[in-house]
């Protein structure tokens, strides 16, 4: 590595610190960019549910990353978890090893809040990674063939009930696709289970599903779904989950051995920054150019940090795409402007709308202005196209298109084989005892 270049470490491949560490590298020969990452991939969080559901191949949403990077003198890239930042030594301790900075950005986003149930963290299935959404397909297709061979009655309904919980995007996404899997792919592939209803609960703690959209797109979701089957439960929390039964604020119990956690996000702590430095959610607090607050050479951008100083959106901005992308692209602008003694420019979100699908030739979309709603097919081609485009390269763009096109056409998807964990094994065996 050249020592007289800028050292810029890059904790977190995500939206943020990809569009980071792309337009630092086209914009300036002076820099080095070390990306970090837990995984040695990146990964299209919008479309994980149809790999857990079968729809897409992991390969069509994740793409390595020295293979995205190649050919970039300016780049390296080391795969580790980060595990403490040390800002008066300049240096980061990963589970790998230890690097040195000039400047650090710490772009980590967000993981599972299970807000302290520690049975729900253990025993439901989270969709937030790639290997989430591995072990959340294996787990049901193999619950349904345990459920295919079981004698006890009411073993089999729990089995094959599913309760998703969280309203917003992700849980009506799922919930959407599990009902469209029910009708077209599971009682085809199942006869065993043609007497069971594969009954699928939606259920959120707050009064109405996808809160952050309209009203429009609320109403017309809670329809959809309502008329595909899938039973919406709102002002509903979750307190409890053991593997075999949901548990309810109110009381209620639902009997089901699968519960999909897609109730809330929080950000990670890290050693060595002062515990003031974090705001809500764990998010950590920046100014309106993105810098820690308090440190001089560490930034944090995209789901993790929290920044109050954008005048539309004083109480910090949504944890999406487009905020994660425009704020890499903002702190590469502005680390190039001050390494070439020009000004920064503080960072504003350009809001480009929001959507969400519900199932086939169904989705939502708000457009902020002029605020304009769309629903039904519109709207589902719309989706469609835009999570189409932002796929990371354009192998990955050819091949989703390809699964899209077969799926639409024959209603069926053939990615339902069982790749087994040793925890999957654990349970089968489990259940032959
Ligand atoms: C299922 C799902 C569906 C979504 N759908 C949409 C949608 O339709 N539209 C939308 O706008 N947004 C959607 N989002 C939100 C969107 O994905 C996030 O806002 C966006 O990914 C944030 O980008 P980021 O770069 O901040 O974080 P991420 O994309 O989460 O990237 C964080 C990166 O950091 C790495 N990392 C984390 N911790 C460490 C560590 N300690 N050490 C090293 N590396 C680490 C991770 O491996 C990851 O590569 C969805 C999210 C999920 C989970």
């Amino acid at each position: 590595m050249d020592t007289t270049k800028m050292k810029t470490v890059i904790v977190g491949g995500g939206f943020a610190g990809i569009n980071l560490a792309q337009q630092l590298l086209k914009s300036s020969q002076n820099i080095h960019v070390t990306l970090v990452d837990r995984n040695n991939y990146n990964f299209f969080p919008p479309l994980l549910y149809q790999v857990a559901t079968g729809f897409l191949d992991v390969s069509n949403i994740s793409y390595p990353y020295r293979r995205l990077f190649r050919n970039q003198p300016n780049f390296t890239f080391q795969m580790g978890e980060l595990l403490e930042i040390r800002p008066d030594q300049n240096t980061i301790e990963l589970s790998t090893g230890e690097l040195h900075y000039d400047n650090l950005i710490i772009a980590t986003g967000t993981t599972s809040n299970y807000f302290g149930m520690q049975n729900i963290e253990k025993y439901s299935l989270p969709m937030k990674t790639i290997d989430d959404a591995i072990a959340l397909k294996n787990t049901l297709l193999s619950r349904l063939e345990i459920a295919s061979r079981t004698q006890d009655k009411a073993e089999r309904k729990r089995l094959t009930t599913i309760v998703v919980a969280g309203g917003g995007p992700t849980g009506v996404e799922v919930a959407g696709m599990l009902s469209e899997l029910r009708q077209n792919i599971f009682k085809k592939d199942y006869p065993e289970l043609a007497d069971l209803s594969f009954d699928i609960y939606l259920v959120d703690g707050m009064a109405t599903l996808l809160t952050p959209m309209s009203e429009k797109s609320q109403a017309y979701t809670l329809k959809s779904l309502t008329n595909m089957g899938v039973q919406v439960k709102l002002n509903k929390r979750v307190t409890d989950f053991q593997g075999e039964r949901v548990s309810f604020a109110d009381g209620e119990v639902i009997e089901t051995r699968n519960l999909i956690w897609a109730a809330g996000v929080t950000s990670q702590r890290f050693k060595g920054l002062p515990v003031e430095s974090y705001g809500r959610g764990n998010r950590l607090l920046v100014d309106a150019f993105n810098k820690v607050q308090g440190e001089g050479n560490i930034y944090a951008i995209g789901d993790n940090c929290l920044q109050t100083t954008d005048p539309a959106f004083t109480g910090g901005h949504p944890q999406v795409a487009q905020v994660a992308i425009q704020q890499g692209q903002n702190l590469a602008k502005n680390l190039v402007a001050t390494m070439n003694g020009g000004n920064q420019k503080p960072f504003t979100y350009h809001d480009k709308g929001s959507m969400a699908i519900i199932g086939r030739n169904k989705a939502v979309t708000d457009l902020p202005k002029p605020a304009i709603h769309m629903n039904g097919f519109i709207a589902w081609l719309m989706w469609l196209f835009v999570h189409l485009i932002s796929l990371v390269n354009f192998r990955n763009k050819l091949k989703t298109a390809y699964n899209w096109v077969a799926a639409y056409l024959s209603k069926d998807q053939h990615l339902r084989m069982i790749v087994k964990s040793r925890t999957l094994q654990e349970e089968e065996a489990d259940h032959w005892r």
